[in-house]
C-alpha cells in the first residue's frame, strides 16, 4: 500500500493539537515551563545529498518508493522544505543522567515534523535528528555528524529486523555542511561532514517528559501528557466511558514496566549494549531509542560497555542493563506518583518488571540453547557456559550459531579436540588446555541435556537448529562493520551503507553470498575508535 507521493501524506498532529505549546516562537536556548514543546524550524542546509533510505520505513507511512530518490525527498528530510500539514517542534523533557537528576534536557537536536496518519489508521511521527538548534540545545549546536548518523540509521533498521522494539529510520542525508566535533574530548576538534537522520516512531515520548513535570511540580501538565499518552498509545487501557482513573494510571505504568522488560530481554538475547541508558533515553513505549555509543558483545564479556564516557563506573555495561532499566522505571514511578498517590501499586508494577524480565530471559535462553524450556536444573548449565566463555575470549554471536550445528553423535566421541572443533571459529585466541577441557565438558553436558529433549518431545536436530537460528542472529551490526561503512561514506561511497542495510534485513537467515560478514571483529578493530570504543561525541 505504499503508493503516496510526499505531497499526498496526510498529517494529524495530535501531540501539537492537544498539548500546551511554549508561547515563545523565537529560537533561543531557554528553560521552558508549562509547555510540552516549542515550535521550531529546521535549519536550512547548503547541499543536501541522500546517502540511503529504508523502504520498510517508507511502508509505515504509505510512501511510494519512487519518492525516496527524488530531490524533493532529500530537501524535506534534510530540513530544507516542510510539507503542508507539518508543524515542526521540539519537545521538553528532563532526565537522570548517569544516576543524577540533570534538569531540563529536551530535543536539543531533534525536530518533530508531524504525525503521518496512514491508511491503516496508525500515526507515525517523523523526526529529524541533527537539523539544527532548538530552545533545548543548551550549549551544543543541534547538529549531528555522518559517523553517528550512519550508526543510528543502520542500527534502527537492524534492530527492527532482529525483532527488537525500536524507533525506525527512514532516511540518512548528508547536509553539505561541516560540523566541528572533539571526538576524543582531548581538545582536538575536527571538522566532520554533517548529516540528518529522519527517525520514525509512534511516539518519541520518554520517561523524561514526565520527570520534568513533576520535578517542577507541574502536576497539571504531568496529567495532560500522561492522559494524552494513554489515549493515543495505550487506548486499550481505557474503560467503556473512556475516562482515566487512578487505576488506569496503575495499569499504564504496569504496561510500561512489562514493555521495558521485553525490550531489555531482547537486548540481552542479541548482545546489544545501549551505552547511555539515561532516563531521557527511555521510551514510554518500550522502544530502543537514541542510538549513540552503543555496541554489540563480540567476545562475551558481561562487564563490557562501548561508551568511553562511562568507562569508569561502567553503569551501563551489558550485564547491568536489566537492573538499570528497573532503576529508570523507579524514577518514572516517582514522577507519576502524584497521579496515583500510593506507593504500593508502583512497587507491584516494578515487581512485574522483575518477573516479566526473568520469565522472558528464561524463554530466550531456552531458545538460544535449543531447549524446549529452561528447567530449574538448567540454570546451572547456563551459568557454567558464561563462566566457560570467560576462559578464552569467545564471540557470542558466532558461538550460538555454531552450537546449533552440533548434535548427539559428538557425545560418543571422547576426544575434547574433536568436540570443540565445531565451535572453534568463535574463539579470539587459541584456548588453553584447561579452557578447551572446560568447553568440552560443558558441550557434553549440553548435548546430554539436548538428548533428553529429543527423547521426551521427539524433536529432531533440524527442528532444534531451526529454533536456535530464529533466536540467535547470524549477522549483527558489529561496530567495525558500521565503521567500515562510515569510512567509505566519508569518501563519498555509500554502497557499504546500502549493503549493510540489505544484509541486516534478514539477520537470522543464512546468506551464503554474505558469509564474509559472519566474522569476528578483526584485530585492527580491537582498539580503533568507533570499533571498540565510542564517546558520546556525535
Ligand atoms: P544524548 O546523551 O545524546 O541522549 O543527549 C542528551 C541531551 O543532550 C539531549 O537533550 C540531546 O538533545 C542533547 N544533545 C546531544 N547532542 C546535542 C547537540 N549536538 N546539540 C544539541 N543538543 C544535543
Ligand atoms: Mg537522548
Amino acid at each position: 500500500m505504499s503508493h503516496l507521493s510526499l505531497a499526498q501524506l496526510s498529517f494529524d498532529n495530535r501531540f501539537v493539537r492537544e498539548l500546551p505549546a511554549d508561547p515563545i516562537i523565537d529560537n533561543y536556548r531557554r528553560q521552558v515551563a508549562g509547555a510540552a514543546y516549542s515550535f521550531v524550524q529546521p535549519t536550512q542546509v547548503r547541499a543536501p545529498q541522500l546517502v540511503c533510505a529504508a523502504r520498510e520505513a517508507a511502508d509505515l507511512i504509505d510512501l511510494d518508493y519512487s519518492q525516496l530518490t527524488s530531490d524533493f525527498f532529500t530537501q524535506v528530510f534534510s530540513g530544507n522544505a516542510l510539507l503542508a500539514g507539518m508543524q515542526s517542534h521540539a519537545c521538553c523533557y528532563g532526565g537522570h543522567q548517569f544516576g543524577n537528576w540533570a534538569g531540563q534536557l529536551g530535543d536539543g537536536r531533534a525536530i518533530n515534523l508531524g504525525e503521518v496518519k496512514n491508511s491503516r489508521g496508525e500515526h507515525w511521527t517523523l523526526q529529524l535528528k541533527g537539523a539544527g538548534p532548538t530552545p533545548y540545545s543548551r550549549t551544543a549546536d543541534g547538529l549531528a555528524v555522518l559517523r553517528s548518523s550512519v550508526r543510528e540509521f543502520l542500527c534502527s533498521e537492524a534492530m527492527h529486523h532482529l525483532g527488537v522494539p525500536t524507533t525506525r529510520a527512514l532516511s540518512l542525508v548528508l547536509t553539505g555542511e561541516q560540523v566541528r566535533r572533539d571526538m576524543f574530548y582531548d581538545g582536538n576538534p575536527q571538522l566532520e561532514p554533517g548529516a540528518v537522520v529522519c527517525r520514525v516512531a509512534q511516539s518519541f515520548t520518554r520517561f523524561g517528559n514526565f520527570e520534568i513535570c513533576s520535578a517542577r511540580n507541574d502536576i497539571e501538565l504531568l496529567k495532560k501528557i500522561a492522559d494524552f499518552t494513554i489515549r493515543t498509545d495505550f487506548p486499550h487501557l481505557l474503560n467503556e466511558h473512556e475516562d482515566i482513573t487512578r487505576e488506569t494510571y496503575v495499569q499504564w505504568f504496569e504496561e510500561v514496566c512489562t514493555r521495558t522488560a521485553s525490550m531489555i530481554a531482547h537486548w540481552m538475547r542479541v548482545g546489544f549494549v545501549h551505552g547511555v541508558m539515561n532516563t531521557d533515553n527511555m521510551s514510554i513505549l518500550g522502544l530502543t531509542i537514541d542510538y549513540g555509543p552503543y555496541g554489540w558483545l563480540e567476545g562475551y564479556d558481561p562487564d563490557w560497555t562501548p561508551n568511553t564516557t562511562d568507562a569508569q563506573g561502567r553503569r551501563y555495561r551489558y550485564i547491568n542493563q536489566p537492573q538499570v532499566a528497573l532503576w529508570n522505571l523507579a524514577q518514572l514511578g516517582n514522577a507519576i506518583y502524584p497521579l496515583i498517590d500510593a506507593v504500593e501499586p508502583l512497587q507491584e508494577a516494578l515487581n512485574k518488571y522483575r518477573h516479566a524480565y526473568s520469565q522472558q530471559w528464561q524463554i530466550d535462553m531456552a531458545n538460544k540453547l535449543g531447549l524446549r524450556a529452561v528447567a530449574e536444573e538448567d540454570v546451572g548449565l547456563i551459568d557454567e557456559l558464561h563462566k566457560v566463555f570467560e576462559l578464552t575470549e569467545t564471540d557470542m554471536t558466532i558461538f550460538y550459531r555454531l552450537l546449533a550445528n552440533l548434535d548427539l553423535p559428538l557425545l560418543t566421541n571422547a576426544d575434547d579436540k574433536v568436540l570443540i572443533e565445531g565451535i572453534k571459529l568463535a574463539y579470539y585466541a587459541e584456548p588453553s588446555a584447561e579452557s578447551a577441557a572446560a568447553m568440552a565438558t560443558w558441550l557434553r553436558k549440553y548435548l546430554t541435556r539436548v538428548q533428553q529433549d529429543y527423547i521426551v518431545y521427539g524433536e529432531t536436530h533440524e527442528q532444534r537448529k531451526a529454533r536456535m537460528n530464529k533466536t540467535n542472529p547470524k549477522y549483527v551490526l558489529r561496530n567495525y562493520l558500521a565503521q567500515q561503512a562510515i569510512d567509505r561514506a566519508t569518501q563519498g561511497d555509500f554502497n557499504e551503507v546500502q549493503q549493510l542495510l540489505q544484509l541486516l534485513r534478514n539477520p537470522y537467515d543464512e546468506q551464503p553470498e554474505h558469509e564474509h560478514y559472519f566474522a569476528k571483529r578483526p584485530e585492527w578493530a580491537r582498539t580503533k575508535a568507533g570499533c571498540s570504543m565510542l564517546s558520546c561525541s556525535s
